[in-house]
């Protein structure tokens, strides 16, 4: 289907964008890479009157380090991630971005999009919750940077307002010793995930648990930050049975919807695999050791 006719506008700048988002109200949307907006306009279940396309503002679509950070521009998109440096350094967000979809979705899609659009099954903002990150987000009134945790709300549900956008993306590297993983059950590579789940974890001097973050993927109306699954392993050691715990909390901490992907029940179980698995990958990363992540197929 033909999306219903809009009116194009080409962004030069984010000023530009906001002040045009501000003009032209809730009528307007913006336009990233378009993987979820054109999909959705052309099945007519969104008709914006007016696209503000962000495509031609220069100098958006950086991965770069500074200091102890990584930013993204906003228009990095999962390619660039995939290819960069920051990537090979924080392996999950290799796991990440590598296995979105297919190649044609990665070369377009852009975290700042896939993060404004909330999808509940969307895979970035699983794999940042586990890191301190945060959105900086522009409007005509000015800037402000939103912890993750408290920029999405609910499903497809974000803090922004009608004319703000998300500028970039600041995410704060691991230190020594740190090792994560993202895995993600699909059915096959260009439909999102069943259930996917993101761990970080950084060891301690003795070997012990010291700083992690384990996040659920699509077993919820939004990404699920698994902090009671977190609680079980802080500061102590990594035995089996801390480890089990640790995913009967996140199997709790789960609130899946029973779907076309599976029963509630199946997604409980898979979650718990799911963590359980990436945490033995995100701790052998830590100890130094090469190990496969990413993207499963069922
Ligand atoms: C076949 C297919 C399979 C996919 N599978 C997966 C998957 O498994 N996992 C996954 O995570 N994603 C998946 N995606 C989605 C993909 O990752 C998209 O790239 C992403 O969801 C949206 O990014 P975009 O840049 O394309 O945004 P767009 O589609 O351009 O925009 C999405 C929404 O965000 C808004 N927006 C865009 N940029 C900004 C900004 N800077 N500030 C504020 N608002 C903004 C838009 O107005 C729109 O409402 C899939 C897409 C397709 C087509």
């Amino acid at each position: 289907m033909y999306p219903r006719p809009f009116h194009y506008h080409r962004a030069g700048s984010l000023e530009e964008a906001a002040a045009l988002l501000a003009q032209l109200g809730d009528e307007a949307k913006l336009l990233a890479g378009g993987q979820s907006l054109i999909p959705l306009m052309k099945l007519r279940l969104a008709s914006p009157a007016h696209l503000v396309d962000l495509n031609f503002v220069a100098g958006l679509s950086y991965v770069r380090e500074d200091g102890g950070d990584l930013r993204f521009g906003a228009l990095a998109r999962h390619a660039d991630i995939e290819a960069s440096s920051a990537a090979q350094g924080v392996p999950l967000l290799h796991d990440c971005a590598a296995g979105i979809a297919d190649v044609q979705v990665r070369n377009r899609g852009t975290l700042g999009g896939s993060l404004a659009e909330a999808d509940p099954s969307g895979d970035w903002a699983v794999v940042l919750l586990t890191l301190p990150t945060q959105v900086v987000c522009v409007s005509p009134a000015g800037e402000r940077a939103v912890p993750l945790g408290e920029f999405i709300t609910d499903a497809y549900t974000t803090v922004l307002s009608a004319s703000e956008l998300v500028r970039e993306v600041v995410v704060q590297a691991p230190p020594a010793r740190s090792g994560g993983a993202f895995l993600a059950l699909k059915r096959s590579p260009p439909v999102y995930a069943t259930a996917s789940a993101a761990v970080q974890v950084t060891l301690a001097e003795d070997d012990t648990c010291g700083e992690v973050g384990i996040a659920l993927g699509a077993v919820g109306l939004t990404s699920i930050k698994a902090t009671d699954a977190e609680k079980e392993l802080r500061g102590q050691q990594l035995t089996p049975e801390a480890i089990a715990r640790a995913v009967d909390a996140a199997r709790t901490m789960a609130d899946p919807q029973t779907d076309m992907r599976g029963s509630a029940d199946y997604k409980r179980h898979v979650i718990g695999v799911l963590v359980a698995r990436a945490l033995e990958v995100a701790v052998r990363r830590a100890r130094g050791e090469t190990v496969e992540g990413g993207h499963l197929y069922a």
